[in-house]
């Protein structure tokens, strides 16, 4: 059990073979496109030196961490040598399932291949291999290096040894797996989207202004991050897809995306990663900034 693949090399592919890597694991880190592999391991390596300055990792053990990861463009041959792997590819079920088909040809017959989406079925990703009983969901939360939860979601066909030999992984990467049966959205987010929907919602009806419904949020709740924070945080375009998804699933109008969410979709307005969502990221400055659109 020590050679992880991880394929997508995207915000969580990295957190995931950074993560895999910091606890001893031999990685296998593979992306379609060279680029994105280059970025991915450099994200690894900016992050890894964070953990050094906050004294979590030491010099010596990131250095030895970064070279148990092997980059590799596409899913090749190499992939033979895993035991586990974690695909975090784009949110798109024909790239999942291509995915896993390559996977399924290349991997040892024992291999777990497991899936990191956000909402796509397990049983349904599971259906492109022949080896559904080792299919399951390993969903990590962003930042992975940081955050302690892994969902672990079994498709309809997932064996109980599957199930065991996966928490044992997740333990061995010092993270606290919580199991869910795969319907959409599993947990985190078939409860996390609804609210961020009906705090867009709130927005789009004039009930109270960006900050006001964050910090509603934050000091009544406890929540570290607002609703509409955490919506740019994640990016627009993913809780877009995710209420669709929901929304296919179940067939029931609360599920309905916000037309003011397909609105900042359509206009590439989608949080963080292009700058500008609920707020303004342009400045650079750590201060939130409501978007000039809500002022
Ligand atoms: P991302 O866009 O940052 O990265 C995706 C990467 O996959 C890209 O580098 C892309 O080049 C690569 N890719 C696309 N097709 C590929 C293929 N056929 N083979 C190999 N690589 C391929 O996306 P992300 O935010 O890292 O999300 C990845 C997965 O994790 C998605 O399923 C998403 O729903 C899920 N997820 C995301 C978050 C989040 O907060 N971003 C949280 C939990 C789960």
């Amino acid at each position: 059990m020590n050679k992880v693949g991880v394929v997508g090399a995207g915000t969580m592919g990295n957190g995931i073979a950074h993560t895999f890597a910091q606890f001893g694991f031999e990685v296998i880190l593979a992306d379609a496109n060279a680029e994105a592999l280059k970025k991915g391991f450099e994200n690894i390596s900016r992050n890894m030196d964070r953990q050094v300055s906050k004294g979590i990792l030491s010099e010596t053990d990131k250095q030895a961490a970064l070279a148990r990861i092997e980059m590799v463009q596409g899913i090749t041959e190499a992939f033979s040598a895993c035991d586990l792997v974690v695909e975090a590819a784009s949110e798109n079920l024909q790239v999942k399932m291509a995915i896993f088909k390559s996977l399924d040809t290349y991997c040892n017959p024992n291999c777990i291949l497991t899936s990191n989406t956000s909402s796509i079925s397990i049983t349904k990703i599971a259906s492109a291999t022949a080896r559904p009983e080792k299919v399951i969901g390993m969903h990590f939360m962003n930042p992975v290096p940081v955050m302690k939860l892994v969902e672990i979601i079994n498709g309809f066909s997932t064996s109980k040894e599957t199930l065991e030999r996966v928490i044992d992984y997740t333990k061995k990467i010092g993270k606290i797996p919580v199991n869910a049966n795969d319907y959409p959205g599993f947990v985190a987010n078939r409860i996390l989207m609804p609210m961020i929907n009906e705090a867009i919602i709130s927005l789009q009806e004039g009930v109270a202004g960006v900050a006001e419904i964050d910090n509603i949020m934050k000091l009544g709740m406890a929540h570290p991050m607002g609703p509409l924070q955490l919506a740019d945080f994640i990016g627009l375009d993913i809780c877009l897809n995710i209420l669709n998804v929901l929304f296919d699933g179940f067939g029931q109008p609360k599920y309905a995306p916000s037309p003011l969410l397909v609105n900042m979709v359509n206009a590439g307005k989608l949080g963080i990663k292009t700058g500008s969502g609920f707020y303004d990221y342009s400045q650079g400055t750590k201060e939130l900034i409501v978007a000039p659109a809500f002022r």
